[in-house]
């Protein structure tokens, strides 16, 4: 029997609760299917500032390396917010990327069709959605330096650096590559090269890495162009490829397209070691506690850890299609109900989704 040994962290907010749906859940499909998983849990985030005085305690960051997988609920809270920012949550984020050297953030955005009316666009605007946005996570102007405060001068001044060099942008494209194999064979680099040195450099490289795989079709799109065709005809994108930045924000903008940040799985990786496998939505402070939250972003970033993770490709289908077995019978949790369907708590709806696994 395969086993399997992965860490689980709950983190913040709405995190414990949709972790304990996401571990009874892999629980049953690890019997179903027949494997084993071991799953460990440590403490990272607020949670883990307040029990360790820092956000990614080592003891975590090594659990993540040794297991097979990381999977990762949410973290941060506004209590947080005057901490210096090495202390806040989200800096323990950006530690466990840079520990695990995940360069790769891989966001499917995928419209269910009985949820087709929980968008806030048309429905013949998004009903055929099905795209990826693979975004470089660990460079670009979020980690370049120089960066800082400038307070010795008249008026107070900060600044950033955005730089890639060209291995960097090499192997992000390799990923998108190599997804785009998978589905479509359509790559968008997304950039804003008719402003930036470095998004020159981005296109540059990008054309030459997909110039020798002759299957894979490239178009380049300016970021501020490629925000508008997410909302105008989102349905013509595949696989969208961008930088951390550009990343960040348009992701944000394609996961609105499915109507609720309560859906939407993410998988950071590298190339080779354990991926973190995360929701895309935040702590959700402002419902925690309440047993109303939607676990089925944790529960589909479960699936892309048993996927693209572990390889056990059936148990992530069955999970999928128990998901959508649920969603089909108009069982929602609050944030995707409309007047017809029957709401359910998280942990009725993760009880449902048990049912038909
Ligand atoms: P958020 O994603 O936590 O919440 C935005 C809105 O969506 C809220 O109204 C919330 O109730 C709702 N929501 C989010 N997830 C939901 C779910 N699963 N089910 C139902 N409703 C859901 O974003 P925010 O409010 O901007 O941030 C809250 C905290 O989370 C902040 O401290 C922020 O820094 C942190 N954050 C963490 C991550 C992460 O852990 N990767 C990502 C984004 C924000």
């Amino acid at each position: 029997m395969k086993k399997y040994k992965i860490t689980l962290l709950s983190g913040d907010g709405i995190g414990p609760e949709i972790s304990e749906v996401s571990k009874k859940v892999l629980k049953k499909l690890s019997k179903n299917h027949n494997f084993d998983i071991e799953i460990i849990e440590k403490l990272f985030g607020g949670i883990a500032y307040e029990k360790c005085g820092t956000p990614a305690p080592e003891e975590t960051l090594d659990q993540c390396k040794k297991s097979d997988a990381v999977l990762l609920a949410c973290v941060g809270d506004i209590k947080y917010d005057s901490l210096a920012r090495e202390l806040r949550p989200e800096s323990g984020l950006l530690k466990l990327r840079s520990a695990l050297n995940l360069f790769a953030n891989i966001r499917p955005v995928k419209i269910r069709k009985s949820l087709l009316d929980a968008s806030t666009l048309k429905k013949e605007i998004v009903e055929n959605v099905d795209l990826i946005v693979v975004r470089e996570l660990i460079g670009g102007i979020y980690f370049g330096k120089p960066r800082g405060h400038i307070t010795n001068t008249k008026i107070p001044k900060a600044f950033n650096t955005m730089s890639y060099d060209s291995a960097e942008i090499e192997r992000i494209t390799e990923i998108a590559i190599k997804i785009a194999n998978q589905r479509n064979k359509k790559i968008c680099s997304v950039d804003k090269s008719n402003v930036l040195e470095v998004s020159q450099l981005w296109r540059d490289t990008v054309l030459n890495i997909t110039s020798k795989d002759k299957n894979i079709s490239l178009s380049n799109m300016y970021v501020d162009n490629a925000a508008m065709q997410l909302v105008r005809d989102p349905g013509q994108f595949d696989v969208i490829l961008t930088s951390n930045l550009f990343g960040d924000i348009l992701s944000d903008l394609a996961a609105m397209l499915t109507g609720s940040i309560g859906m939407l799985p993410s998988a950071s990786l590298n190339n080779n070691g354990p991926g973190v496998f995360e929701p895309v939505h935040g702590s959700a402070p402002d419902i925690a506690g309440k047993n109303i939250a939607n676990p089925i972003a944790m529960l589909l970033s479960a699936s892309m850890m048993l996927k693209i993770g572990l390889n056990e490709e059936e148990a992530a289908e069955n999970l999928e299609t128990a998901i959508d077995k649920v969603l089909s019978k108009g069982l929602r949790t609050a944030d995707l109900a409309d007047g017809s369907s029957e709401v359910l708590s998280c942990s009725e709806i993760g009880d449902k989704i048990m049912d038909e696994i």
